[in-house]
């Protein structure tokens, strides 16, 4: 996330970011026990909210933390938000943790208060050029745990899986496991092959992503198929285009894959109808919250 975040909300106030406070003691530092939602605004309105929320809920129901807020009051958070740090292009962060309990424990007693907390980052807008958009990869080996379709702050294997790209002039670390692809280390990964834009079907083992959702809308209005069907490793790899979607980084082009070029090493032209539709339709797809 870009810098610039002044004005935060923590359990039920707005403060500015430098003096929220949490308890050592709570559940998300100790052991991660928390869920979380990265959610665009673009010109100062908040994109693909409910479909965020809808994630949300479905987290904190798989870990058993009963929603803290209404989606009204959410909102009204993010409407808040927005307003205090200039609107704008931002991105909210928010986290759910299972708050403070006076001692440590692995089986939560039940006595806490979830920790809610949400703060804006200033973004630059997305330009309009595609070739804007090309990144390098690398592969990695999916090292992490088995239910990676919680959005669960538990992301250390993550953090080193992107470093360990940042190491080698990369961008992002395109996972592998068994041979199948996966996705990225903050992304969702799609692959075009005989002119169908795939992306490794929904399970455990993949966030359900919320970009990649909006790939299944707009592509259709391109005229390219998105489907969601297994990508063997060397579909991956015999790929002509390739390309990462997620909330914090829009669409991106995958121009080269472990130092090789992908295609011709330039954003493909599946890639440039998509990006030019996906960029067209964000104020579609977004709404403006009042706090
Ligand atoms: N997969 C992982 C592991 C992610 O961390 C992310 C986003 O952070 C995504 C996929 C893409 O999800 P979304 O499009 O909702 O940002």
């Amino acid at each position: 996330m870009a810098g610039g975040a002044d004005i935060a909300w923590l359990d039920g106030a707005f403060l500015p970011l430098a003096q929220a406070r949490i308890s050592p003691l709570d559940r998300g530092f100790l052991f991660a026990d928390a869920v979380y939602e990265v959610l665009p605004v673009y010109e100062g309105r908040v994109y693909r909210l409910e479909q965020h929320l809808d994630r949300l809920e479905r987290s904190l129901r798989e870990i058993r933390l009963p929603p803290p807020l209404t989606r009204e009051a959410w909102r009204s958070v993010f409407g808040g938000l927005v307003a205090r740090n200039g609107r704008g292009d931002l991105l909210i962060y928010l986290q759910v943790s299972r708050g403070a309990e006076p001692e440590r424990s692995h089986v939560p007693r039940g006595i806490a208060a979830p920790t809610v907390f949400a703060f804006a980052s200033k973004v630059p807008p997305p330009l309009a050029d595609p070739d804007s958009r090309a990144i390098a990869c690398v592969t990695s080996a999916d090292i992490r745990w088995g239910r990676c379709d919680i959005k669960s702050t538990a992301l250390l294997a993550n953090v080193l899986l992107k470093w360990r790209a940042q190491d080698a002039g990369a961008v992002e670390a395109v996972l592998l496991r068994d041979d199948m692809l996966t996705e990225g280390s903050s992304s969702s990964v799609h692959v075009l092959l005989d002119g169908v834009l795939l992306t490794p079907p929904q399970s455990s083992a993949v966030l359900p992503g919320t970009t990649r959702d909006v790939l299944f809308e707009i592509a259709p209005r391109c005229g390219i198929e998105c489907r969601q069907e297994a990508v063997p490793e060397a579909a991956l790899r015999g790929s002509g285009e390739v390309l990462l979607a997620s909330a914090g980084g829009g669409l991106r082009s995958v121009v080269a894959l472990d130092g090789r070029p992908v295609g011709d090493g330039r954003p493909g032209p599946a890639f440039r109808r998509l990006y030019r539709c996906w960029w067209e339709s964000r104020r579609e797809f977004s709404t403006e919250c009042s706090e």
